[in-house]
C-alpha cells in the first residue's frame, strides 16, 4: 500500500480534526457521524484514495486487508457506536454501524425482545461488518442470516452521497430492494453507516442439550426429528466433533461435558416463550429410540447452558488453535443439507491422503447446511510440509464443493481469501452482472478494491 498523498491527509484533518486520523501504515480514519463518513469518502474520491471499511476486524476472509498497489485508508466505524432507537412496538432497533452484536442483543433483551443473530465473536463484531458479510451464526436455522434480519440501511455511496433507506416496513414492493445489494457486498459498493434491524419475540425459556450421535449419517434424520418434536422452536443445531471439544478441554483444563463420548456430538437449542423441557426430552428420546443418539447431557441451569455454549464458541480454529490456525485450510462451506455427511467424509478422506498427519475436523451450523471444515498442522515441525501440500488439497476440496453444488462462503464472505477460487461456482453471466453493478456504483473502484469479485481473466 502507498501512503495517501499529504494534501488528502491535510483535507481530512481540516474536516475531522487531528484526533480522527491515527497511524501512518496504514492510515486509519475514524469519523464520528454519517456526515463525516460522507466527507471522508468525498475526499477519497477527489484524491483517488481507496477506502477499506473496518468494523470489529473479526472477519475471517481477509476483507480488511489493504490493497498493495495503491494508496488507501482504513475507514474505521468504531466511533459510530450509537444505538439510535429501540422500538418494541415496531419490533425494530436502529443502530449505527459500529455497534457490536452483543450490545444489540442486550438492548433488545432490555425491552423484552430478541435480536436473533449470534456467534462467538459477538462482543467485537459490529453490525456494519455483519451486514457487509451477510453474517450467519448459531441461530440461522430459525432466524436466517443477517439478510433476513435487516429492514433498512443507510449507506454512504462511492460518490459521497448518503442514501438513507432506513425504513421499518415488513412489506414494500415498490421497486428494487436496493438494501440487499449492499448486504453481503463486503464494502465494495459503499459504506454502511446505520441500519434498522428486526426484533423477534423474546425466548425466556431456552434449553440446550449436547447429544453423542452415532455418526454423520444421523444428522439429517435428527434434524427432521427435531423439527417434528419441537416445531418452530429449534434455534440451534450445531455439529461439535469430539476432537475439537477435546482440544478446548486441554487448552482450558476443563472436564469434557459428555461422560460417554462419541466421535461426533450435536448441540441442540430450543427456545420459546413457554417451557421447552418436554420437547427437548421428547426429541432426545426419539433420537435414542431411532438408534441415532447414544447419550446426552441436558443443561438444567443457565450456568450449564452457557458452559455447553462455551465449548461451541471455543472450537473455531482462531480460539482452539491460536498458534497454527493461520496456515490451515479453513472452509466456510455450505452444501445442500442432505450432502453434509458426504461432504465431511470426503474432505476427511482427501485430507488423509493429501496432507497426512494434519488435523481435520468439521464443525458448525449443520442445521442450515453450513459446515466449517478445518485442516491444519498441530505442531511447528509440521508447518512447512503442510504448506507445501496445502494447495493440492485446497484445489481438490474446492472442486468437491462445486461438484456438490455448494458454496465456498456461506457466511464469512469472499474477501481476498476466496476471491481467486470462487469463479467456477457461478456462471459467467452472474459475475458479469456483479461487475456491472460494481462499475455503475463505484466506477473509480474506490470501495474495498480487490475484494470479493474474481479478477477478470485476460
Ligand atoms: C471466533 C469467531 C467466530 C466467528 N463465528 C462466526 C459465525 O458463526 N458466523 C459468521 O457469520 N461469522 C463468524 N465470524 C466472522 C465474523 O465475526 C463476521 O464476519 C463479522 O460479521 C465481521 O464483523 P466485523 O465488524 O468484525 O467486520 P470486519 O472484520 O471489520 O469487516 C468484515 C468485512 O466487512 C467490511 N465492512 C466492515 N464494516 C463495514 C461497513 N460499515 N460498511 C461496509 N463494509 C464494512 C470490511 O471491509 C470487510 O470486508 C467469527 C469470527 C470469529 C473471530
Amino acid at each position: 500500500m502507498t501512503t495517501p498523498p499529504a494534501p488528502f491527509l491535510d483535507e481530512i484533518i481540516a474536516t475531522l480534526g487531528a484526533d480522527s486520523v491515527v497511524g501512518d501504515d496504514p492510515v486509519v480514519v475514524r469519523p464520528r457521524s454519517t456526515a463525516e463518513v460522507a466527507a471522508v469518502v468525498r475526499s477519497c474520491r477527489d484524491h483517488g484514495v481507496a477506502i477499506v471499511p473496518r468494523g470489529g476486524d473479526t472477519g475471517l476472509s481477509g476483507g480488511t486487508d489493504l490493497p498493495v498497489d495503491r494508496s488507501a485508508i482504513v475507514l474505521s466505524l468504531d466511533r459510530l457506536d450509537l444505538i439510535e432507537s429501540v422500538d418494541p412496538d415496531r419490533w425494530t432497533i436502529t443502530a449505527q454501524a459500529g455497534v457490536t452484536i452483543q450490545a444489540l442483543q442486550e438492548a433488545a433483551t432490555g425491552v423484552d425482545r430478541k435480536f436473533a443473530p449470534d456467534w462467538g465473536a459477538r462482543g467485537t463484531a459490529t453490525i456494519g461488518g455483519a451486514i457487509a458479510t451477510d453474517a450467519g451464526g448459531n441461530n440461522v436455522v430459525r432466524y436466517g442470516n443477517l439478510r433476513d434480519n435487516v429492514m433498512g440501511i443507510e449507506v454512504v455511496l462511492a460518490d459521497g452521497r448518503i442514501w438513507d433507506g432506513r425504513r421499518a416496513l415488513r412489506k414494500d414492493s415498490s421497486g428494487y430492494d436496493l438494501k440487499q445489494l449492499f448486504i453481503g457486498a463486503e464494502g465494495t459498493l459503499g459504506v454502511v453507516t446505520s441500519a434498522v434491524l428486526r426484533l423477534v419475540p423474546a425466548t425466556p425459556y431456552t434449553q440446550s442439550a449436547l447429544a453423542a450421535i452415532t455418526g454423520l449419517d444421523a444428522l439429517m434424520p435428527l434434524l427432521a426429528l427435531a423439527h417434528e418434536q419441537a416445531p418452530a422452536v429449534l434455534t440451534a443445531f450445531e455439529l461439535m466433533p469430539d476432537v475439537a471439544i477435546e482440544r478446548v478441554c486441554s487448552r482450558y483444563a476443563v472436564t469434557h461435558p459428555m461422560p460417554n463420548r462419541a466421535e461426533h456430538h450435536l448441540l441442540v437449542t430450543l427456545a420459546s416463550s413457554e417451557p421447552v423441557t418436554d420437547m427437548l426430552t421428547a426429541f432426545l428420546h426419539a433420537g435414542s429410540r431411532a438408534g441415532l443418539i447414544t447419550d446426552a447431557a441436558v443443561a438444567a441451569t443457565a450456568e450449564q447452558e452457557s458452559s455447553l455454549w462455551f465449548f461451541r464458541d471455543e472450537i473455531p480454529p482462531p480460539r482452539a488453535y491460536p498458534d497454527h490456525h493461520a496456515v490451515g485450510l479453513k472452509l466456510d462451506t455450505a452444501v445442500p443439507i442432505d450432502r453434509i455427511s458426504e461432504f465431511v467424509q470426503r474432505v476427511g478422506a482427501l485430507a488423509a491422503t493429501l496432507t497426512p498427519g494434519a488435523h481435520c475436523y468439521g464443525f458448525g451450523h449443520v442445521g442450515d447446511g453450513n459446515i466449517h471444515m478445518m485442516v491444519l498442522p498441530t505442531d511447528d515441525g509440521a508447518v512447512d510440509d503442510f504448506l507445501e501440500r496445502k494447495p493440492v488439497l485446497q484445489r481438490a476440496v474446492d472442486a468437491l464443493v462445486f461438484e456438490l453444488d455448494g458454496t465456498l462462503s456461506a457466511e464469512h464472505g469472499l474477501g481476498t481469501l476466496l476471491r481467486d477460487r470462487v469463479e467456477p461456482q457461478k456462471p459467467p453471466v452472474e459475475w458479469d452482472l456483479m461487475r456491472t453493478l460494481k462499475a455503475a456504483l463505484d466506477p473509480a473502484d474506490l470501495c474495498n478494491p480487490g475484494k470479493m469479485l474474481p479478477p477478470v481473466q485476460s
